[in-house]
């Protein structure tokens, strides 16, 4: 892993990679978009079905939904960087700590080159990734969605200065929970005050 410099060879790393069995439902690569250098990075889980056939990242209904808080949020999606922590689709499975291990090595080195000074985990599993790389105490998504924590990076980035980190419910906890939406609007229109 230490010759993956540059986002392209990540790409190209993820796309060959059959590191684990979701490799077998990979239709396309699932990576990354938005600026190699944005300030706010957004993190998912893994790419839904609609992702996996057309490569893109939050196109289906909890794409639509993501938009919309990124609206209330103030936010230009263009000036993002989103990704997943696991980038092939998973199919039926369930996603469980060997394939968060195993596929995690991609994401930690995007976020070496990116160096986002505001990382957004969306859901309970990339929260508690997150939570977990930067040694902040894991705590569940009901309780701490829309607060804001502290890490310090050290030289890892080189930025001098501390990273943060909100942790947000995964926009399509709104579409299985309809009685989130509203709570899940109120921690987005609140975040532009952190940003
Ligand atoms: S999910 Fe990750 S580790 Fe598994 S095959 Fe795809 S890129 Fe490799």
């Amino acid at each position: 892993m230490t010759s993956l410099n540059s986002l392209n060879e990540i790409l190209e790393a993820v796309k060959n990679c059959k590191k684990c069995k979701f490799y077998k439902f990979r239709e396309k690569t699932v990576f990354g978009e938005g600026k190699d250098d944005a300030s706010v990075m957004l993190i998912g889980l893994s790419p839904g079905k609609k992702e996996n056939l057309t490569g893109r990242l939050f196109i289906g209904p909890s794409g639509i939904f993501l938009n919309e808080l990124l609206q209330l949020a103030k936010i230009n999606r263009e000036l993002l960087y989103i990704t997943n922590i696991i980038k092939c689709h998973a199919h039926t499975y369930s996603i469980g700590q060997k394939e968060i291990t195993t596929c995690s090595i991609y994401l930690d080195k995007q976020l070496e080159i990116v160096k986002p000074k505001v990382i957004i985990p969306l859901g309970s599993i990339a929260t508690q990734y997150i939570l977990g790389k930067y040694n902040l105490p894991k705590k569940r998504i009901s309780k701490i969605h829309g607060r804001l924590f502290k890490a310090s990076i050290g030289d890892l980035f080189n930025t001098g200065r501390d990273i943060k980190i909100i942790p947000m419910f995964h926009p399509a906890a709104a579409l299985r929970t309809p009685e989130l939406v509203e709570l899940i609007k109120k921690d987005w229109q609140e975040l532009y005050k952190e940003l």
